[in-house]
């Protein structure tokens, strides 16, 4: 079978990884692809932003399946333009996408179908927002409705700043295009736990707990990224936790948008905060988190393929998936200056050996090969991924392989996975 993967960051990367080692997949097309995921498939170009080319291209290509990585082209509706096609998509609709592209409406949706997650106003104008805010005690987190590729999303310590960060956002100050609603919040306290699932519309099954790093500073300080990196172990979440989080939060999500007519196949990615009163939602994403995404898959025995097909097909009840025991963990080394601008085009040095350590992957995030030589082309540029039987032995891994990589300017969190050190196996 050949499968197109649409992306071109790390997850796109360790998808097109997973997928190649199906034993039903003899071809892998990556759209657009990257400086690594060309030495394990055929890239070709395509714009991410334009529906109908990512349709000419499927078209053109006929593949037996297409998994598509980023949210943007969920949001244009990809899936439900391929499948008008006769073409395979795992995904949600446009219409299921709507968990990720509007706060507003995810708001709205956990409050009718009762699913734990924090107090919270929409408003569509700042004097709405006025109004709504007395109620809330600082910190006040405040939310853009759309996409907003991490960036929507401000702590603000009072009134007056969350004020100021919602007038920022409707008047399109802060990220660049007008908002039409902004989300207040109440401030939840906590650890983050990053717990998707598998959705075939109507049955939920969950994939390996992952944590990630979204500041860029050790320690977890500084501005937030895409993320620093992330690490899966089993003792994440205990099983009692697993099972409350899919009874309350994943399978009434998956059941409430089968009522609404819009039922959601795909990954459901519920970000969680672990607080004093439970796991509550903080948001969802309709995909693979990057790089929860890298640190999940390397431990995934089952077949890949199968799986997402069983999600197309309905059929998830009875498909069971097998992981290996232990944990994966993924380091990103990002760009100096990353989260904020940086440079590209540096040479990157020390590839081959950082892959020769035992249980090791190196996912391209940012790199393109030019002139036979992989050169930096993002601001992170690669997630080394390392499994194995203990998390500890995973860094020992991952960290000795990063050691072997080289590029200006290159820069990596060196306490990934920290967090799970003060936890009790
Ligand atoms: P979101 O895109 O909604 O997940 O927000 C991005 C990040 O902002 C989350 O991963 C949290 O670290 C933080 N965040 C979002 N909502 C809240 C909240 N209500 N309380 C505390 N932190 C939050």
């Amino acid at each position: 079978m050949k499968v197109l993967i649409l992306g071109s960051g790390g997850r796109e990367h360790a998808l097109a990884w997973a997928a190649k080692r199906s034993g039903r997949v003899t071809e892998v097309v990556c759209a657009p692809g990257n400086g690594g995921m060309a030495h394990i498939s055929r890239c070709v170009p395509v714009d991410l932003k334009s529906l109908g080319a990512m349709v000419r291209l499927a078209e053109a290509e006929r593949p037996g399946l297409t998994i598509v990585g980023p949210e943007l082209p969920l949001s244009l509706g990809v899936v439900d333009a391929l499948a008008g096609r006769g073409l395979r998509a795992f995904g949600p609709t446009r219409a299921a996408a709507m968990l990720e592209t509007s706060k507003g409406f995810a708001k709205r949706f956990l409050q009718r179908h009762k699913i734990p997650t924090a107090n919270y106003a929409v408003c569509s104008t700042a004097a709405e927002l006025e109004k709504a805010i007395d109620i809330f005690h600082p910190p006040i987190v405040v939310k853009a409705d759309g996409l907003a590729a991490g960036k929507g999303v401000i702590i603000c310590p009072s009134r007056h700043t969350a004020l100021e960060a919602a007038q920022g956002l409707f008047s399109g100050v802060l990220l660049g295009a007008a908002e039409q609603q902004v989300v207040i919040e109440e401030f939840l306290e906590g650890d983050e736990i990053s717990f998707l699932c598998l959705s075939d519309g109507k049955h939920v099954l969950p994939l390996a707990p992952a944590q990630d790093h979204k500041r860029v500073g050790e320690g977890d300080t500084g501005p937030n990224t895409g993320g620093m990196g992330a690490y899966s172990t089993d003792e994440l979440l205990a099983p009692a936790m697993t099972e409350w989080i899919l009874r309350h939060i994943a399978e009434p999500a998956v059941r409430g948008m089968a009522e609404e007519d819009t039922p959601f196949t795909g990954v459901l990615y519920c970000g969680l905060m672990m607080t004093a009163r439970g796991p509550q939602v903080l948001e969802f994403n309709v995909r693979f988190g990057d790089p929860e995404a890298q640190a999940i898959l390397p431990r995934l025995e089952s077949d890949f393929v199968d799986v997402l097909e069983a999600c197309i097909d309905g059929a998830l009840t009875g498909t069971e998936l097998r992981w290996m025991p232990g944990a994966a963990v993924c380091v990103v080394a990002s760009s100096a200056g990353y989260p904020g601008g940086y440079r590209t085009g540096f040479a990157i040095s020390g590839l081959g050996m950082a892959a020769r350590v035992p249980g090791v992957e190196i996912f391209h995030s940012g790199t393109a090969q030019v002139a036979g030589q992989v050169v930096t082309a993002g601001g992170r540029v690669l997630g080394v991924t390392a499994a194995s039987a203990t998390l500890d032995e995973a860094l020992t891994r991952a960290y000795e392989a990063m050691a072997e990589i080289q590029f200006e300017g290159m820069y990596y969190r060196r306490d990934i996975g920290y967090r799970a050190k003060g936890r009790k196996p």
